[in-house]
């Protein structure tokens, strides 16, 4: 892997030529040794020393991976030191395999995204993300801040008490963690009679889930988390396939891209490549890898791209917020919209204890949407209430069903669920029928 020091700092033409160099490079190796793409290019008559810029080569979808996962190798099965995973948790799961010098450009890539935070030598991570099962991210935490300089306590997702146990007698100064989970701990603080806020944590980097809103501050999620524990918290967004993240700086406006490990693009339905703040599918190429590299990855997540340069003083691509997955979107009445946003719309409402969104197929190409909420309260200012919070925040009203928290809960976890389903969807079956 080939260190560019001052990258992200550099002219928008240095990068381009940069990340030109990489992808000529990317092309010739896996045109010479990856089955999948010497037959994609085969197919598409791509010569490979003819490319001049991401634009002209095929997109690879999540589909393609999933058929074809070990053909994607390039590189000698004997020079596989890992392999990771993504979660499954739309469709199978993918195998990724690294080699030596991958989980180097993994370990550098985290350390840069750390970087941003304003991590240190002599910071004291705790991390509560799993360290195990594949996950990619738990070990590039890891590895990432060890690299810096930092030091790290590998805590994991222990139960409440011994979270607080070890943050009172390691004194960590920043937490590793996905949102929700420091929601859960800071309702545990509440009972142990502990505020979060005196902890002395003086920054949490936050995976997996948004904490912000398309125009970049906090959304209904990171209000809790940030009532709870203070300003200390930075979004990043990691993805396994494409072995990176994209990590907030202190300006707190979009996640910076590391422009010489991945070339980031939005595009839209079609696959055109769109502008500047509008809304569509992140597609990644990966540079520097050995092991699988990818070109132009369809990850399925939709967000909006940001060219200018950052206060901050670097020129890397950021990216907005993940406002949803592709496969999740709905149209009720013509407006599009995702899950996600009909739960920040009404997540933070007084007296909604939990909640289930299900989808069902509509008629005239729109969907059914029934939210279902418990609560104790099922009155009709606290009915109007949410109504009006979901017109204003997410444009629609759909059908509104108040239960009891338990009944919610046997929704939330039907079939012996491990994870709740907060997102019902059960449009295609609807078809089908
Ligand atoms: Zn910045």
């Amino acid at each position: 892997m080939r260190v560019f020091d001052s990258i992200d700092f550099s002219s928008p033409a240095d990068i381009r030529s940069v990340q030109d160099k990489l992808l000529a490079e990317l092309i010739g190796r896996v045109g010479s040794t990856s089955l999948y793409y010497k037959d994609v290019f085969r197919k598409n008559n791509i010569a490979t020393n003819k490319i001049k810029g991401v634009g002209e080569l095929p997109f690879t979808t999540r589909e393609d991976l999933q058929r074809h996962n070990w053909d994607f190798l390039a590189t000698k099965r004997i020079s596989i030191r890992e392999i990771v995973s993504t979660t499954g948790t739309t469709g199978e799961p993918q195998f990724i395999a690294m080699t030596e010098g991958d989980i180097e450009r993994l370990a550098y890539n985290e350390q840069r995204s750390f970087t941003y935070t304003g991590a240190k030598e002599g910071d004291l991570f705790h991390i509560a993300v799993t360290g195990d099962n594949l996950f990619i991210a738990g070990a590039a935490y890891y590895r990432g801040l060890i690299r810096l300089g930092a030091a790290v306590a590998r805590v994991g997702p222990q139960n409440t008490i011994r979270q607080f146990d070890l943050i009172e007698k390691l004194r960590p100064s920043a937490i590793v963690a996905v949102p929700s989970f420091m929601l859960h701990m800071a309702r545990a603080a509440r009972e142990l009679k502990i505020n979060p806020k005196e902890l002395n944590i003086k920054k949490a980097v936050l995976i997996g889930e948004s904490i912000r809103d398309t125009s970049l501050r906090s959304n209904a999620l990171g209000e809790l988390v940030e009532e709870a524990f203070g300003d200390i918290c930075y979004s990043t967004y990691g993805i396994t396939e494409g072995q990176v993240s994209f990590c907030e700086c202190g300006q707190k406006e979009g996640l910076h891209s590391h422009p010489d490990l991945v070339i980031a693009e939005v595009v839209d339905e079609a696959g055109v490549p769109l502008n500047d703040g509008e809304t569509g599918e992140l597609v990644l190429t990966t540079l520097q890898i050995e092991g699988m590299p990818l070109i132009r990855y369809k990850t399925g997540d939709i967000t909006f791209k940001i060219t200018e340069g950052c206060k901050c003083g670097r020129n890397s691509l950021r990216i907005g917020p993940i406002i949803g997955r592709k496969k999740q979107r709905l149209k009720i009445k013509g407006v599009t919209l995702y899950p996600k946003t009909i739960e920040n719309a009404i997540c933070k409402l007084k007296d909604v204890v939990n909640y289930q969104i299900e989808a069902v197929a509509g008629e005239n190409q729109s969907d059914r949407v029934i939210l279902r909420v418990g609560s104790l309260r099922t009155d009709k200012a606290f009915r109007d209430g949410i109504i009006e919070n979901l017109r204003a925040k997410a444009r629609v009203t759909p059908e509104l069903e108040i239960e009891s928290p338990e009944a919610i809960n046997k929704r939330l976890y039907d079939g012996g669920a491990r994870k709740a389903i907060v997102f019902k969807d059960v449009r295609k079956a609807g078809k089908k029928d």
